[in-house]
């Protein structure tokens, strides 16, 4: 495809069309995904708000409940005593919203249990924030995330103050909802799993995690994580977030206005990978055809295009290295484009004016030596019988002296022109070299060509020349006969004969060896 001259116009145009269609692949490709994995990002996003802010009203809908049924326990409590037993038989009915069920004094005496309160006992006296503030503010409460003394778990206690019909405050009725472990609560948080990696967690307003997949996490103060923070403060939404372990996630984040949580649901980006790949795929297979289509056709096309100007170029280069570019036939080349056609028709013609100029005399415009000797030897090879007449001007140096050299120039042109008129159209009139001449006579003999020399001679001598003196000329003939066999020899035959003429008294013509005529 590389020559020492140059890249191939074909190869270049291939080229660019692999590089162009290929560039556009990638282009459209890199767009293509970018557009998806965008749409994908902003779908995960907006799912993942939307459930958290779904989760957030349902957690507020949940514990509303729970506060009223704990409302609905202290409201019996105030009217009359509350037996073990019935106890147990509400917490029945009761047990998919609370761990445990408890009436409690004013003073935080523990007066009755569920059955499920494991570590917590009728006459035990409660030491928990919770239980203090259930009795000092003496309203309904849910209290904020602690670990339980007791009971060792996670848990948040929702208290409801009971009133005697007196009015006399006698303690709280309280059900605990442990965070770490199964509960309405619980289910409702845990029900987020996709397998799909997304998970939901939820953190209390001091920024702790109280909801989490990995139990061992619960408590961990994670007040570093962005969503979380805006969460506590109110807001609700979502974005693209590094956690503390390091991965990305899509998060949507909403805030829990009765209790102030945040929570917060999210998915690896990691999931918009596989459909991007195989989009990937996609491309590549279903565009790979339409590509090879495309090389194809467009490597014919630039071989049709590169064709005639690669016959062109392959013309010059063959006709520079064998410098005959006047005699290498001038390829074909056809072709639908401008710039080709132009560059093919101004080759010709230069190729033409070359031709021209190489064959030519530049001043006379007779054929030129080069021309002489090519037909000399044609008509040799070719067996034609001819004539050659040369001629020279007599004294034209003196010409040249006193006229100067324009003048002795149109001397030159204007015994060209009378050569011209004296000859036939078959035979070659050439300037031999300096103001010598010679007419080639086609089929001519020693007769026709004295007849024509003689003719000439006297038409130069009696026509008006550019000095404004006669001009003469000496002439030598020789021609071809059976014996003569070489070019050179008759060129040295005329010569001798032209030579003669000038030796005696010039102004004549002599034909070569024995016969003279037109003496002056
Ligand atoms: P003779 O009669 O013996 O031929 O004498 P001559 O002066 O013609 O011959 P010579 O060979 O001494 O001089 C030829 C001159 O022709 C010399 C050269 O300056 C002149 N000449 C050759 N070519 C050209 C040309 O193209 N133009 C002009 N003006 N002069 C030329
Ligand atoms: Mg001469
Ligand atoms: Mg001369």
């Amino acid at each position: 495809m590389r020559t020492r001259k140059g890249l191939k116009l074909r190869f270049v145009l291939g080229l660019l069309v692999i590089g162009s269609v290929l560039l556009t692949a990638v282009i459209g490709g890199y767009f293509a995904l970018s557009a998806n994995k965008a749409s994908l990002t902003a779908g995960y996003l907006e799912s993942n708000s939307q459930y958290a802010k779904k989760l957030a009203s349902n957690t507020s809908e949940l514990l509303q409940i729970m506060r009223n049924n704990i409302e609905a326990v202290a409201s019996m409590a105030s009217k009359q005593m509350i037996s073990q037993k019935e106890l147990d038989i509400w917490y029945a009915a009761n047990e998919q919203y609370f761990n445990s069920i408890l009436l409690v004094d004013a003073d935080r005496t523990v007066k009755a249990t569920s059955f499920n309160s494991k570590g917590v006992e009728v006459g035990m006296v409660l030491s928990s924030v919770a239980s203090f503030q259930a009795v000092q503010q003496k309203r309904t409460l849910i209290s904020e995330p602690y670990v339980g003394a007791m009971t060792h778990h996670l848990l948040v206690l929702i208290s409801s103050p009971i009133v005697n019909e007196a009015g006399e405050y006698e303690g709280f009725a309280a059900g605990t909802i442990y965070l770490d472990d199964s509960n309405a609560l619980n289910k409702l948080l845990s029900e987020h799993f996709y397998g799909n990696g997304s998970y939901v967690y939820v953190a209390d307003k001091y920024g702790h995690l109280i909801f989490h997949p990995d139990k061992t996490r619960l408590n961990e103060s994670i007040t570093t994580n962005e969503v979380i923070n805006k969460a506590i403060s109110g807001l609700s939404g979502a974005q693209e977030i590094i956690n503390s372990q390091g991965g990305s996630y899509f998060a949507g984040y909403a805030n829990e206005p009765m209790t102030g949580w945040a929570i917060v649901a999210q998915t690896p980006t990691s999931i918009v990978e596989k459909p991007l790949k195989k989009l990937i795929w996609d491309i590549v297979l279903k565009s790979f055809p339409i590509f090879v289509i495309i090389l194809l056709v467009a490597w014919r096309v630039s071989y049709l295009i590169s064709k005639p100007l690669f016959e062109l170029a392959a013309f010059s280069e063959e006709a520079i290295l064998s410098s005959g570019a006047a005699h290498s036939k001038m390829p074909k080349a056809s072709s639908y484009i401008y710039e080709v056609r132009q560059l093919n028709q101004s080759i010709n013609n230069h190729l033409a004016l070359l031709n021209k100029e190489i064959r030519l005399d530049g001043l006379t415009g007779l054929a030129n030596r080069k021309t002489f000797d090519l037909t000399i030897q044609e008509w040799l090879a070719d067996d034609i019988p001819f004539a050659l007449i040369l001629l020279d001007i007599d004294h034209f140096k003196k010409i040249n002296d006193q006229h100067g050299h324009l003048i002795g120039d149109a001397v030159l042109t204007d015994i060209a022109s009378i050569i011209k008129t004296f000859s036939r159209s078959n035979d070659l009139c050439f300037r031999y070299g300096g103001e010598e001449f010679g007419i080639l006579v086609k089929f001519g003999n020693v007769q026709t060509a004295v007849q024509m020399a003689e003719r000439l001679r006297e038409a130069v001598a009696v026509k008006a020349s550019p000095t404004g003196s006669p001009i003469f000329v000496s002439i030598g003939i020789s021609c071809k006969d059976g014996k003569t066999v070489s070019a050179k020899e008759l060129i040295e035959m005329a010569d001798i004969a032209l030579y003669q003429s000038k030796a005696e008294g010039r102004n004549r013509t002599t034909v070569y060896e024995t016969e003279k005529t037109g003496q002056p």
